[in-house]
């Protein structure tokens, strides 16, 4: 049996300082915001080469309450990607404006920046680049391309903690990011959580209003808030986590290497581009075959746990048919869906566990 992920042995390695930080929230009954949530930040932020970090409550309302703190509003349009998950366009959608979607490229499953600028219109406010599966996306050419027409980035790094390129790492490009601290995530809390970056100092401000029902002064409501903060256990447990997060995302990289050369030539699978180093946090490590059905059996059967992300691009979802999409704009999203597969990935994954998956592979092209 090989798990998709195994949030387990992690628990087991780090319960000895995990357990502690906990207890010390409860003993001193501190448990909203306070001091654990205000290091975590600060160690967060520096982490990713960013000036501030608010915590919030999970990865969705930080994408939210960025977009909402840039000026998103009613009547604007957000250029993003067409294979994402659900959540970068609902933080779109809740601040009233438009998710207008660009197919991906097919060999990094990022937002081809080619296909951004015939999406411009007069309305168009943010591009939100999605660094999917843990690799950056190309933000040299999106950060060129917002320049050129005036509009905001925010990056949707909830996949990519620690993903960096020429020395500069997802979270700190854009105006603002996102990022997601969901138990599954590369750095993962043990609940709901989220955080926001930035290197502006009014955004910050403003961020921490938001995520506090909008008020400077207790009682005092300025504007309409939010209440999004992130737990004070979770931030304790963060914090602990924090620290091996670099070493965990080597881990994965180091396996996604093993995967690629174990896995070459085998069937007709399409293995992931590893990506320029340290760019690639292997998030998931996702292939492609025309034969993903029977292989998502075959692989079932012999124990090994495996996901697909995401089998509905966001222009076929029930939530967005009023939008009018037409998935011949999206041919890589559209043809991709039944094709993508993603095989255990997780810090702790052994030689031995890649090799049993590898060899299930193989069994089933023979
Ligand atoms: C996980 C995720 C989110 C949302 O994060 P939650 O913490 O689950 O709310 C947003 N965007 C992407 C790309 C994600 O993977």
């Amino acid at each position: 049996m090989i798990p998709f992920v195994d949030l387990q042995s992690q628990y087991k390695a780090l319960k000895k300082e995990i357990d502690p930080a906990v207890e010390a929230v409860m003993t001193q009954c501190n448990f909203i915001l306070g001091q654990p949530v205000a290091e975590f930040e600060k160690a967060f932020a520096a982490f990713c080469g960013a000036k501030y970090c608010v915590a919030v409550a999970s990865g969705t309302d930080a994408m939210f309450l960025a977009l909402k703190a840039v000026g998103v509003g009613p009547g604007d349009e957000v250029i993003t990607v067409a294979n994402t998950f659900v959540a970068t366009t609902l933080a779109v959608t809740y601040n009233g404006a438009k998710p207008v979607l660009v197919d991906h490229d097919a060999k990094s499953y990022n937002l081809d920046p080619k296909l951004i600028e015939k999406k411009i219109t007069k309305k168009t406010k943010a591009i939100v680049p999605v660094h999917l599966y843990g690799q950056l996306a190309d933000m040299d050419a999106i950060l060129g391309i917002a320049k050129k027409h005036g509009l905001t980035v925010v990056e949707d790094a909830c996949q990519a903690h620690g993903a960096e390129r020429g020395g500069k790492r997802a979270g700190s490009f854009g105006a603002a990011a996102g990022f997601s601290f969901y138990p599954g995530k590369n750095l993962g809390a043990y609940g709901d959580g989220g955080g926001i970056t930035t290197n502006d100092e009014a955004l910050y401000n403003q961020l921490v209003l938001l995520r506090g029902y909008g008020s400077p002064k207790k009682y005092h409501h300025e504007f309409i808030g939010y209440n999004s903060r992130l737990d004070t256990m979770q931030a304790a447990i963060l914090k602990v986590k924090l620290a091996y997060l670099d070493g965990w995302n080597q881990a994965r990289a180091k396996a996604a290497g093993l995967y690629n050369q174990k896995l070459k030539g085998v069937g007709d699978l399409v293995c992931p581009d590893l990506g320029d180093p340290k760019s690639h946090i292997f998030h998931l490590y996702v292939v492609r075959t025309q034969q993903r059905e029977a292989l998502m059996k075959h692989l079932g059967e012999r124990g090994v746990g495996v996901g697909i992300h995401y089998p509905i691009p966001i222009f076929r979802l029930g939530a967005y048919q009023d939008q009018n999409y037409d998935p011949a704009e999206f041919p890589n999203a559209d043809l991709f869906k039944d094709q993508i597969l993603s095989l255990p990935m997780f810090p702790e994954i052994t030689e031995a566990q890649i090799n049993e998956v590898v060899g299930a592979v193989k069994d089933f092209f023979k």
